[in-house]
């Protein structure tokens, strides 16, 4: 159901509890930011010394107010907030905003005294505490309840922010590049209105097409999935989550009170559920800004129009290293294009109109250019044009930019104080100082329009022996977990519906003679042990075995290798497997995230896991296309797909491993991990199969 966060982001009374006439306090700058902002509705100053509070009248509490009071901003002393929330309760109010800090980031006394403030609230809504307070721009409001020393910009950002500092940074940035908010909200230490609570408000809200987060922790991850994918289809949601590095993340902790989540977590969460990561503020506001000014792009061809020649090729290569393409012109548009500009320019993409380039060039190529079919989005460059205002160009360009079905994104390499002019234009067009940027964000852009585009199927549930394996699990849970045996763990991953190479196990050599006879040669000899984690680097695989003779002489070999390592017979049962021609390690493992949930991994297997880390992760469940998508996303997908006239091998084998490992967590909690090392593909029509897996049952 949608949050009712009214009281708090459009309330039409105001009561600031702690007012005061004293500037350099935090009551005293909260009621002028207020005040100066224009606030729309009634206001309420309550101080028990003062009789008036910066020209209004004051109130010795709340309880004195003689009228309804939809929201109370709370900046008393610490110790005075619980006895304060509790009169605002008696007298009504519906929402309350606890800027007051010295609580959960604290420690153990402060994290009491929260859990005692979310007592106190009763039906209350509260922002805070430790926070900075929140602005809504709307005209019918006109509220900034914050002491940040600059005011927000209208716009159409609904912005929150876990950091109250950063959140002031942000809008001082916004104000240079003339970037507006609809609403902006500090969210502090989040003890009740989270970042959950934001995004289900804000998804209704039409004012704000576009959402903004800067996290340094997830107040509840899961749900953050669920409600993210859910508003990421129709509404983007843009985000910073620091906290990306151990050292970040221990930052994170001592900020806030907050434990940041193992990264690789987070960038699979957002990845699946469509929320676009960004890796620095800046990109935050460039990416915010784009999605708020401009229409999805379709696709990544990119045209370039410019007046002059460097910024266009550092255009060019940016647009290409971000995974974009120059477009192909049509010659009907390079025709065109002829018509609009002097003999000296050039038609090809980049558009090179030269430095004499003024408005009517800018705004007839621009039009050619959207005109094209084969073109998905401009970038327009403009470099402080000799014989024409910056302006002149911008406003001659507008109406085209405003009737474009397809992203315009304009490079003003101009002096600065153009861009802060840009605020003063109606629908102001999306801005970038610099190339780089515009490719970056039109890149972000665009993964999260094919994100869209491709829609979240319902979670892959393939088929399996749900009954079968519970019992092997339960079996070992009963006797004290640890991971499983060898037999255990092909029935397990047998019973999952995964490719497993035929299999006998044996306590003896005449046993195990048995065995290949019913596999047939050539075998594989494995020594299965608690002991042994790494087979082979004890000697405990021994493959391409052709008869009993190799056979029994193998099992001998391996005996007093293993004896050597100080691995007792005893402690040892014999693997035997179909020996099978190499094909291409891969591995799929698994673990599970503590805030998360289940997550599975795919990458090159074998030894390249260990060098290489070259992996990707996904959370279950998997949506069709999810498992694809990490498969795609590693950095070696050539040396799977062919290289140099190599034949690829199947990756559908892959894909289906993937979503039955991941499926597999998800039903059966006891398994705490698993790894399948190597998966080995080979080319489609031929058989790939599983060599060697363990599974860690908890
Ligand atoms: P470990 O990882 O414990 O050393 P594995 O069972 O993964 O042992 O075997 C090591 C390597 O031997 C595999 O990566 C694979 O290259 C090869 N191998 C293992 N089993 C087979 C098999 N049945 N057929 C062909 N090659 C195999
Ligand atoms: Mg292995």
């Amino acid at each position: 159901m949608a949050q009712n966060l009214d009281a708090l982001l459009r309330p039409r009374s105001i009561a600031v509890i702690g007012a005061s006439n004293r500037l350099q306090s935090l009551g005293g700058a909260v009621t002028a930011r207020l005040l100066n902002f224009g606030y729309q509705g009634r206001f309420f100053p309550v101080n028990p010394k003062q009789p008036e509070v910066q020209g209004h009248q004051a109130y010795k509490s709340v309880l004195e107010i003689p009228e309804a009071v939809d929201l109370a901003i709370v900046i008393v002393p610490r110790d005075f907030v619980i006895p304060t929330v509790k009169q605002c309760r008696e007298k009504g109010i519906r929402a309350v905003s606890v800027i007051t800090a010295g609580f959960r980031e604290v420690g153990d006394e402060g994290r009491k005294l929260e859990e005692e403030l979310l007592e106190a609230l009763g039906d209350m809504r509260m922002i805070g505490p430790n926070c900075m307070g929140q602005v809504n721009t709307h005209p019918e409001f006109s509220m900034d309840a914050t002491f940040s020393p600059v005011a927000a910009l209208p716009g159409p950002i609904a912005f929150a922010s876990q950091s109250g500092a950063l959140g002031v940074a942000i809008l001082n940035v916004c104000h240079e590049r003339s970037i507006g908010f609809s609403q902006f909200v500090s969210m502090g230490n989040k003890a009740d209105v989270t970042e959950n609570d934001l995004i289900e408000y804000w998804a209704d809200d039409d004012e704000a097409p576009v959402i903004a987060l800067y996290l340094e922790s997830f107040s509840d991850a899961r749900k953050f999935r669920e409600v993210a994918e859910k508003v990421s289809a129709r509404k983007p949601i843009v985000m910073v989550k620091a906290g990306r590095t151990d050292a970040g993340a221990k930052a994170a902790s001592s900020h806030t009170g907050a434990l940041a989540g193992a990264d690789t977590a987070v960038t699979a969460l957002c990845r699946q559920a469509g929320v676009i990561r960004a890796d620095t503020i800046e990109d935050l506001l460039d990416i915010s800004m784009l999605l708020s000014r401009t229409p999805l792009p379709k696709g990544g061809r990119v045209a370039v129009q410019t007046n002059a020649g460097g910024p266009a090729i550092l255009a060019t290569d940016a647009i290409i290293g971000e995974g974009l393409e120059i477009a192909t012109l049509a010659d009907e548009t390079k025709a065109k294009l002829r018509e609009h500009l002097p003999a000296e320019a050039a038609v090809g993409n980049p558009v090179d109109m030269i430095a004499s380039a003024g408005p009517k060039e800018y705004a007839a190529c621009l039009g050619d250019l959207l005109a094209d079919d084969g073109v998905d989005a401009v970038v327009t460059i403009m470099v402080q044009p000799p014989l024409f205002s910056p302006r002149e160009i911008l406003d001659a360009m507008q109406p085209v930019i405003a009737a474009a079905t397809k992203p315009v994104l304009c490079v003003f390499m101009t002096e600065a104080a153009f861009h802060q002019e840009i605020k003063e234009v109606e629908n102001p067009p999306a801005v970038f100082r610099l190339p780089e940027a515009a490719a970056k964000t039109l890149a972000s852009a665009l993964t999260y329009s094919k994100w869209r585009e491709a829609g979240r199927g319902a979670p892959v549930a393939p088929k399996m022996e749900h009954d079968a394996i519970g019992a092997i699990l339960e079996a070992k849970k009963a006797a004290g977990g640890g991971y499983l045996n060898a037999a255990d763990t092909f029935r397990v991953l047998e019973g999952a519906g995964l490719p497993v190479v035929p299999w006998r196990v044996a306590d003896d050599a005449d046993a195990a003679v048995a065995a290949a006879a019913e596999i047939g040669y050539p075998v594989v000899l494995k020594a299965d042990s608690a002991k042994v984690v790494h087979k082979s680097d004890l000697g405990g695989v021994v493959l391409g075995i052709g008869s009993d003779e190799e056979l029994r002489a193998a099992i001998t070999r391996v005996s007093e290798g293993l004896a050597g390592h100080g691995v007792a017979a005893s402690d040892v049962a014999w693997l035997l497997q179909a020996f099978r021609p190499a094909g291409k390690e891969v591995i799929v493992g698994a673990h599970r995230d503590p805030q998360c949930g289940s997550m599975v991994m795919f990458g090159l297997g074998g030894k390249f896991v260990e060098v290489l880390h070259d992996v990707q992760f996904g959370l279950a469940p998997l949506a069709p296309g999810d498992a694809q998508t990490m498969i795609e996303s590693i950095a070696g997908l050539k040396l799977l797909t062919g290289t140099r006239g190599e034949q690829g091998v199947d990756l559908d084998v892959a894909r289906d491993a993937i979503e039955r490992v991941a499926a597999l967590m998800r039903e059966h909690k006891s398994i705490a991990e698993l790894d399948v090392n190597p998966l080995m593909l080979r080319p489609s029509g031929e058989a790939s199969v599983l060599v060697d897996g363990r599974i860690r049952v908890e």
